[in-house]
């Protein structure tokens, strides 16, 4: 738990010196337990108090970047208390013992494997580069990877000589080694403090995991990866073991055991039950799950529960306000209103390019309420939507002064033509009918 004010006050030197800016010891200590003061502005304070300090001002789970993808840094156990701030990263393994051509195909179909969904790009975030073979070629098979996807890697192989062969290549990019486990713990920990990156450790059972995480941190690695052998583990211990795991980092502050945890079901997941415990990984605390290989049918379902498992509670997803073009319109295409909650634009968005009739669509800055909950919490006003069309210039791009709102918010029509001299039309209530009276109004 972090410290109190009055347990960081019995380790201040209680001179009320008032040197560090405040009159008392204890004051200072209460500025510092609400982080509002450095402990530097003290000067009295002893190296092992600094030192004490220093390790509980620290966040329970470290931080890891891979390439540039974060991972961890998570401080809650549940997504309502806060929310989740690094989502779960996927990564695809490509083994080197296949020919060149097939290596280089498939790093590009990995790379290219996105979707897009409310505004936002998911897909595959890293390759797992998995030695098969000898130093060299592991070396060919990152270089190949490497120079055909922008991914971040995964360097996979026990043997910390093949490891460097790899290292030598990608180094800059700061891939992730996996994995140091009891037999080369020592060796794999120096490699990424000599190339400055990420190792992950893998055990069997608990007690090796803190002996590795220790052996490894007295190597001088904060940048750590906790694989506990889930992927092989049955259904329900895993999910224990993922749920234990975040405990002890973020209530426990157990710092051997402060970092991200990943599953690798290449190690003895059965097919049939890896896309489930890759949910159970999204769901439940896992920053990274490797997979020996995923149906593109399988990856989109499971970036779409990422998704909402790691948007921010508190905050909505929007789209930027403004005048969106859907389609090609003309200067005689309709002007059609609508909020910007992100589900409600690509809604009507989708639902407009479907009636094949180009059109204007004016999004109101409504702070990403949807379009009835932004009305009843009066962000979607006439005096709002009339701002908007000035703001956008809409009159300059249409040589017609129509407006076509909501079928919801019917009862502004009469202020909003008040307001905008536009004839306001009182459009359709949900989306879903938008083809239709879309089609009917070009139709005349
Ligand atoms: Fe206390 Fe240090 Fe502040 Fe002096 S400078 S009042 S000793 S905390």
């Amino acid at each position: 738990m972090p410290m109190t004010a009055l347990d960081i006050f019995k380790l201040l030197p209680k001179k009320n010196c008032g040197e560090c800016g405040v009159p008392t010891c204890l004051a200072f200590a209460m500025m510092l337990a609400n982080k509002q003061a450095e402990l530097t502005k003290c000067p009295y304070v002893s190296p092992d108090v600094v030192e004490q300090l220093e390790s509980s001002a620290s966040p329970p789970m470290r931080t890891v970047k891979v390439g540039n993808i974060e991972i961890g840094g998570e401080t809650e156990l549940f997504r309502h208390e806060k929310k989740f701030f690094n989502q779960t990263a996927y990564a695809l393994i490509i083994e080197d013992d296949v020919d060149d051509q097939r290596i280089v195909e498939r790093a590009k179909k990995l790379d290219a494997m996105k979707y897009e969904r409310i505004g936002i790009v998911s897909g595959v975030d890293l390759i797992g580069v998995k030695a098969k073979g000898d130093a060299q070629r592991f070396s060919d098979a990152v270089t190949l990877v490497n120079d055909n996807s922008g991914l971040p890697l995964v360097l996979m192989s026990e043997d910390p000589e093949v490891v460097e062969s790899g290292l030598k290549v990608v180094s800059k990019s700061k891939p992730l080694i996996y994995a140091g486990s009891t037999n080369n713990c020592a060796s794999m920990a120096k490699l990424a403090k000599e190339y400055a990156c990420p190792l992950a450790l893998y055990a069997d059972d608990i007690d090796e995991l803190v002996s590795l995480s220790e052996v490894a941190k007295s190597e001088g690695i904060e940048d750590i990866v906790l694989d506990l052998n889930l992927g092989a583990k049955p259904l329900r211990q895993t999910l224990e073991w993922l749920t234990i795991l975040r405990r002890l980092s973020v209530k426990k502050l157990f710092r051997p055991l402060g970092f991200p945890v990943m599953i690798n079901l290449d190690n003895g997941a059965d097919v049939e039950t890896q896309a489930i415990r890759a949910a159970i990984g999204t769901l439940k605390y896992t920053s990274l799950i490797i997979f020996k290989d995923l149906d593109p049918a399988r990856l989109y379902p499971l970036t779409t529960l990422r998704t909402n498992i790691y948007t921010d509670p508190q905050a909505l997803i929007q789209v930027n306000p403004g005048l969106y073009e859907i389609g090609k319109p003309n200067r005689n295409s309709p002007v059609i209103v609508t909020s910007n909650f992100s589900l409600t634009y690509f809604t009507v968005a989708s639902d407009i390019e479907a009636s094949k009739v180009p059109a204007h669509l004016l999004v109101v800055d409504t702070e990403g309420l949807s379009v009835m909950t932004a009305f009843a919490a009066d962000k979607f006003t006439p005096e709002k939507i009339a701002e908007t069309l000035t703001e956008y210039k809409v009159a300059d791009k249409v040589d017609h002064r129509k407006l076509i709102i909501p079928g919801m918010i019917a009862m502004l029509k009469m202020k909003l033509e008040e307001l905008t001299g536009w004839e306001v039309i009182v459009g359709v209530k949900d989306s879903s009918a938008l083809p239709k009276y879309l089609k009917e109004l070009s139709n005349g």
